[in-house]
């Protein structure tokens, strides 16, 4: 079977966490700081960045040091993993959910300004399956109406919009370091971020204090480890060539893949593919089960229920791009480690695929 997804974790990543074990010096420290140095440098243009433990405490903490809280709205996607909303819901808010636009997927701008109202705090756009979001059109919006911007660049690191990384637009932006992500810490999340907002997230994440034993403000414990920073910072060396990779194999699905809606790319966008996603019109469950149990190709339907429908939201929306995507999506595996012989074998798959369902 050819896995959906595959964290690459090799001899440096365990030496890494073997020097940091023998330190004794295992909370959070020096890694951590030289982590999040090494990542604002390499992935947001300099941007500082503060690291916590996972993408969706992150997102938690930006929101609330962005002044986030009861009463506020919050411009969401519905087709997302939950923990975009609920880092919302979280802080007392209210996630407000928009329609994506329906070639990447991403927060479509018309439906934006359509939800905005006067309680409306900010805007946070997903840069879904590594394709940024049109972060022209949403900063004029949010600009237009005095909104805050926050980036959900969980499955965007190192991709680009216009030439300026995702991660360097709004008040903060959250990555996810989670195994099956573009690079990982293991469990993780970078948000960066500046000035006071960057200043309260520091000081969120280790209880309100800045100096031992003062605490500022009410805040978590949601500190990353040295071990955690240590894994991070050798699969940032490696994150330039593995987006490459992606790119690569994205291309060669582009180029041979038939029978299925490709993911286009807009013109002013760099994808970096955390997922390679298609449409399949017809019964994509059935497709999926065949690529599966037919083919061995893993692949997964990223996200078969828009998250206004789930049980913890429930709510009644017309969402019609978003409905749409829950039923057509199937991500077909785009990971650095597939061989030519995958790719082949993915590619013989689908068009397979394709044609007995036509
Ligand atoms: C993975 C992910 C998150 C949450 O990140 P964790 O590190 O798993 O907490 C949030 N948003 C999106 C779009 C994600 O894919």
């Amino acid at each position: 079977m050819i896995p959906a997804a595959r964290p690459i974790i090799g001899d440096e990543e365990r030496a890494a966490v073997d020097r940091v074990l023998a330190s004794g010096a295992l909370a959070q420290g020096t890694e951590v700081a030289a982590f999040e140095q090494e990542f604002g440098e390499q992935v947001v243009g300099g941007r500082h960045c503060v690291a916590v433990n996972s993408g969706t405490s992150g997102q938690h903490l930006g929101l609330l040091a962005a002044g986030v809280g009861p009463g506020d709205e919050v411009i969401v996607p519905s087709f997302t993993f939950a923990a975009t909303a609920n880092s919302v819901a979280l802080t007392g808010a209210t996630p407000v959910f928009a329609d994506i636009e329906p070639q990447h997927f991403c927060l479509d701008p018309a439906a934006v300004e359509a939800a905005v109202t006067p309680r409306t705090k900010g805007v946070m756009p997903v840069h879904l399956y590594g394709h940024p979001a049109d972060m022209t059109r949403l900063g004029a919006i949010a600009e237009q109406h005095g909104l805050q911007v926050y980036e959900d660049a969980a499955q965007a690191h190192a991709a680009a919009w216009d030439g300026a990384p995702v991660g360097s637009f709004g008040t903060f932006a959250m990555f996810s370091l989670y195994p099956t992500k573009n690079m990982t810490s293991g469990e993780g999340g970078m948000v960066s971020c500046e000035g006071d907002v960057e200043r309260r997230v520091r000081l969120l994440r280790n209880q309100g204090m800045d100096k031992q034993y003062e605490n500022e403000l009410v805040g978590l414990n949601n500190r990353m480890t040295n071990i955690h920073a240590a894994i991070g910072r050798v699969q940032l060396t490696k994150l330039a060539g593995w987006t490459a990779q992606r790119q690569a194999n994205a291309a060669f699905f582009d180029a041979h893949l038939e029978g299925v809606t490709t993911p286009p790319v807009a013109p002013q966008a760099t994808h970096v593919y955390h997922q390679y996603t298609i449409r399949v019109e017809g019964d994509r469950d059935r497709f999926a089960t065949a690529l599966r149990e037919e083919h061995g190709v893993g692949c997964g339907v990223y996200y078969p229920i828009p998250n206004h429908r789930l049980p913890s939201f429930a709510l009644d929306l017309d969402l019609p791009e978003t409905e749409r995507a829950a039923r057509e999506v199937l991500s077909i595996p785009v990971h650095p480690s597939l061989t030519q012989a995958d790719l082949e074998t993915i590619v013989t798959a689908v068009n397979a695929c394709a044609k007995a369902g036509a």
